[in-house]
């Protein structure tokens, strides 16, 4: 919810930082406080892998291979969802675009307000990705680190048994970290050109980041965080 007094505006994010740099939690808090759509191409190709969709085959090997998933299959997705048009205060982009092309195309369709960048190290990405966990019966998240499970690798709340994502084993991570480096930050340049680009340090907490971002966009909300 928005003050009272404050006009509802509209918000149109990218949000862009490596894997575990904390965007999808980032993404959530804006979502909840702004009333914004969060707009996660990784949980789009997930639900289509869990459909078995016609797409789910050709995503899920890339995927498992630590690979992207080609540019005109990612760049229909994101047309299809933005179409849907269910985005009445506006949208937080997650996990697109991810290359030049993809940036292009994007720039040409659409206007944002601004790029959400949260900075990490390599280092912070491998010791986040790799402690997480899932629950295999009911799908909650777990973190070694942050949220460990009261008994070891067993769910709080089904005790069902805690595993690893196939994708986040070292290979893949490496592989994802090398095609994010090279691919998709230099894009940030192309954001850069236009002003749109706001920083955060991903290694702060996730309610000092969300500060810092609002901060950033001049956002007011009616919690504080
Ligand atoms: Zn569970």
């Amino acid at each position: 919810m928005v003050g009272r007094n404050e006009a509802k505006r509209m918000h149109k994010y990218i949000i862009m930082g490596a894997q575990g740099c904390g965007k999808g939690t980032q993404a959530k808090m804006l979502k909840a406080e702004f009333d914004l759509v969060h707009i996660s191409v990784g949980d789009i190709f997930r639900w289509h892998i869990q459909s078995h969709t016609k797409l789910a085959a050709r995503i899920k090997r890339l995927i498992a291979e630590g690979h992207l998933v080609h540019d005109d299959v990612v760049e229909d997705i994101v047309k299809q969802r933005l179409q849907e048009h269910d985005w009445n205060y506006g949208f937080i982009l997650d996990g697109f675009p991810r290359n030049r092309t993809q940036a292009e195309f994007f720039l040409e369709s659409y206007d944002i307000d601004a790029v959400i960048h949260i900075d990490v190290s390599d280092d912070v990405v491998f010791e986040r990705v790799l402690a997480r966990r899932l629950c295999s019966h009911c799908g909650l998240d777990y973190n070694l680190i942050h949220h460990r499970p009261a008994v070891a690798d067993e769910c709080d709340v089904c005790g069902g048994k805690l595993v690893a994502r196939d994708d986040d084993n070292p290979d893949a991570v490496r592989s994802r970290l090398n095609d994010y480096r090279t691919k998709t930050e230099p894009i940030l340049e192309l954001f850069r050109r236009k002003e749109l680009v706001i920083q955060a340090d991903g290694s702060l907490s996730a309610a000092e980041i969300q500060q810092s971002i609002r901060a950033q966009l001049k956002l007011t909300g009616s919690q504080t965080v």
